[in-house]
């Protein structure tokens, strides 16, 4: 049992390319089967390296392995053209000289006439040795076929087009090497776009005329911006390596797709194992799914909170390095990491919550220092200050402890002392609990920043 993704390099993986991915992939993956990766880069004007290199990455990056690939269209040339001289040779192919302004102004006439634009197939009989070479369709009979996700679907051969196999070139085109590729690499399963279903019948009939079997097909609606418009870049990111820079995981993430269009009943969260055990082809919506941020933003502060630590940690490594935090430098990285999961919604909260652990930094927030720093405020922290200074055992617990005790001694309330405390330890106010951050920012770092925020004050 075979699938395939077969995406064209003409731009990045987006979120639509990702759910048709993760589709074949978990077919694969359920059936004991293979999964095949087919780069579709016949056209060459279109298709570039960087998008090749953008796919690989967001397959990766998900963690959609493949057994087969990547297998490179422009590498078979060759087994395409055996493929349409066989055609030729069958007479279930021909060579078309017809010009474009005889071809457009056909469709023109066509159209006027209120007929389907469709090729008038001139060129059949003429016997002719170059051009474009264009598929003899049936003209009689109906192609039918049951689709997984859009049913039974039947067309009219005299509805369908000699479409063009070849261009002038030679070179040949998408609905010909789709149906060599997928016959060579026996696919069992084609699951795509819905934008395709209407070269579905044209491909079946050119499987027929080369009695090839035919493979399953489930065509996969698009999706929609939360707008109703199908979904762009206006829409924000729908480059899958977006996500990652936004501080999703791939796990919420390929959770998040596969409930766009793909149900289990009420169940939301899904790990991959009880994907790949619950996910059917059958069960894929044949309307539009529109995509809702707020819904991924929730799924993937649950899996923040639930993976496995190493799992996380491996995760926020990128947004480590691109903020350049040194974890050597500072405490444990499992500890801040556990510290700050229930409280980030994604890994750049979670990243921007790490600084204060490893970084110092040269000054405080303005606006917050101008309010919390002050002669009212000097003498709880100057007695902050002496009383951790004292401190033999550093921890969450005796932090706490002398933060009350200064709270007695001053007759104040914990606000009062833990508001500048916070804005002291981590220069913007933005930090959990305060006495679990002075533990891990460390007792010599807590000091210093207390001494700066009394520096602070003296300075006025
Ligand atoms: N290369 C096609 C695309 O990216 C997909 C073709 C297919 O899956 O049959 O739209």
């Amino acid at each position: 049992m075979k699938s395939r993704f077969a995406p064209s390099p003409t731009g990045y993986l987006h979120i639509g390319g990702a759910r048709t991915a993760l589709f074949a992939w978990l077919w694969a993956r359920k059936n004991n089967g293979q999964f095949t990766l087919r780069i579709e880069d016949t056209d060459r004007e279109r298709s570039t390296q960087a998008s090749v290199d953008a796919i690989l990455q967001g397959m990766e990056w998900l963690g959609l392995d493949y057994d087969e690939g990547p297998i490179y269209q422009t590498d078979r040339f060759d087994r395409y053209q055996e493929v349409i001289d066989d055609l030729l040779k069958k007479g279930r192919a021909y060579y078309c000289e017809c010009s474009k302004e005889r071809l457009e102004k056909l469709r023109e006439d066509k159209m006027a006439a209120g007929e389907k634009a469709k090729y008038d197939g001139c060129c059949r009989d003429k016997n002719l040795s170059s051009g474009v070479i264009r598929f003899l369709n049936p003209d009689e009979g109906r192609v039918a076929f049951r689709d997984h996700v859009k049913g039974d679907i039947e067309i009219a051969n005299s509805e369908l087009d000699d479409l063009i196999i070849a261009r002038s070139d030679g070179s040949p085109t998408y609905n010909l090497t789709v149906v060599v590729d997928d016959h060579d690499m026996a696919i069992d399963c084609v699951v795509r776009g819905d934008d395709h279903i209407n070269n579905t019948p044209k491909q079946i009939n050119l499987y027929t005329a080369l009695n090839w079997d035919l493979p399953a097909f489930a065509h996969v609606p698009m999706i929609l911006g939360s707008d109703g418009a199908r979904l762009s870049k206006r829409h924000g990111a729908v480059n899958v390596m977006a996500y990652r820079d936004e501080g999703f995981l791939p796990k919420a993430l390929l959770n998040y797709i596969i409930r766009l269009g793909w149900s289990h009943g009420d169940q939301e969260v899904f790990s991959l194992e009880e994907m790949i055990d619950l996910f059917d082809l059958d069960n894929i919506n044949k309307a539009p799914a529109s995509f809702n941020q707020e819904k991924l933003i929730w799924l993937n502060q649950s899996y923040i909170k639930s993976i496995e630590l190493s799992e996380l940690i491996q995760h926020l490594q990128w947004h480590l390095e691109s903020r350049s935090i040194d974890v050597s430098s500072g405490p444990k990285i499992e500890d801040v990491v556990e510290s700050l999961r229930d409280r980030s919604k994604t890994l750049v909260e979670m990243a921007d919550g790490c600084v204060m652990f490893y970084q110092d930094f040269a000054a405080f927030d303005e606006k917050q220092a101008s309010k919390q720093f002050s002669s009212k405020s000097q003498p709880v922290i100057e007695a902050l200050h002496s009383r951790l200074s004292a401190l033999d055992v550093w921890n969450a617990k005796t932090v706490h402890g002398e933060i009350q005790g200064v709270c007695e001694q001053q007759n104040v309330g914990f606000g009062k002392v833990g508001q500048p405390f916070r804005l002291a330890l981590s220069g913007d106010g933005k930090a959990g609990s305060i006495d679990v951050c002075a533990e891990l920012v460390g007792k010599d770092r807590t000091l210093a920043r207390l001494q700066m925020a009394i520096d602070y004050i003296k300075a006025f």
